[in-house]
């Protein structure tokens, strides 16, 4: 079969590889229908080293079952289903306490032997416990908001849980991309009437806009920190980090309203969190971390379902699997936002 595979910085082949097959009872085979190109993606891309094996991508897919273990209960050949961006088995302790993420047993896409998403196929490990069903077709309308539900719209609703975001509290969203349009919408759905998009690309603020913000900071580091806090009297009670750099984060403490929170849920590049002592004195929270998304997909599928909320929207290209190269290049150059892949 045919898959994505990343050699070294910048440079991402289609390849053919080992078909995905069972290996363990409890796994299934899908035939991916599609994925998409993740942010998180271009992190690797940027920054493998030359000399490093070659890595499998994709972590965000929906796929129909092809072929099951003995031992899978809940799917049927043929069921079309969603995988968040880490597997999990949905029985151990960490699992049924809602943080899949951390589950004794899971791991993520892409990593040691385990197949990434942007492929014609993949093996899944623990198929009852992570996937999902989908009760729609493969081409449904609805496809690329069902998608998101892997990974971008399931983060963005963590950092608005992380937040506390709630009728009557500020909110403010840092970063325009894809997460972070999304964590627009979790808010706007979590309740919040005011909603600050912290962004500097006009076309994904408008996207921004549509979702719910109803202001834009387009300034960047001490002069959005300002402009907020102007803007609030103060702060806004309840910040998504949705970037992950050390600026960011800083810029999410600083304009944070003493007593509220900031939900965290961009992938931090560097080891230590700036403002401890700023964040101490105004007893802001600092919460969120890597999104247990497989707990979300059955609470938001129903808001795609019934068209509440859209966020297949921040995928604005699409391309087959010869184009995930080009693909990488759109979104490294900022000229997509978000890639749909339909192998
Ligand atoms: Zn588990």
């Amino acid at each position: 079969m045919r898959a994505t595979v990343l050699h070294s910085a910048g440079d991402v082949r289609i390849e053919d590889v080992p078909d995905a097959r069972l290996v363990e009872p409890t796994d299934a085979v899908l035939r991916i229908t599609s994925a998409c190109i993740c942010g998180s993606d271009l992190w690797r891309y940027r920054d493998t080293e030359a000399e490093a094996e070659p890595k499998r991508m994709g972590h965000e897919f929906v796929g129909i079952v092809e072929e099951l273990g003995a031992d899978v209960r809940t799917l049927q050949i043929g069921d079309l289903v969603v995988a968040p961006f880490a597997y999990s088995d949905g029985t151990c302790d960490l699992c049924l306490e809602g943080l899949p993420t951390s589950c004794q047993h899971g791991g993520f896409w892409g990593w040691g032997d385990i197949d990434g998403g942007q492929g014609e196929a993949v093996r899944v490990p623990f198929a009852d416990g992570t996937l999902v069903k989908l009760p729609v077709a493969p081409d449904d309308a609805l496809m690329a908001s069902l998608l998101t539900l892997s990974d971008v719209m399931g983060t963005g609703h963590h950092a608005a849980v992380g937040a506390r975001v709630a009728p009557g509290r500020v909110t403010a969203v840092i970063g325009d991309g894809a997460v972070g349009l999304c964590g627009v919408i979790a808010a706007k759905r979590l309740g919040a009437e005011r909603i600050i998009l912290l962004g500097r690309h006009a076309d994904r603020t408008q996207l921004g806009r549509e979702f719910g913000a109803t202001d834009v900071v387009a300034e960047r580091g001490e002069a959005a920190a300002e402009r907020v806090l102007e803007m609030t009297g103060g702060g806004a009670h309840s910040v998504l980090e949705c970037v992950g750099t050390s600026d960011s984060l800083g810029t999410a403490i600083a304009i944070t309203r003493p007593g509220g929170a900031i939900g965290r849920v961009g992938v931090p590049q560097e080891d230590t969190i700036p403002g401890a002592r700023a964040s101490f004195m105004s007893n802001i929270t600092i919460s969120g971390g890597v999104a247990p998304v497989r707990s979300y997909i059955e609470e938001l599928m129903p808001d795609v379902l019934e068209g509440r909320i859209e966020p297949g929207r921040v995928l604005d290209h699409t391309v087959d699997l010869a184009g995930v190269p080009e693909g990488y290049r759109l979104m490294d150059r900022r000229e997509s936002i978000k890639v749909l892949v339909r192998p």
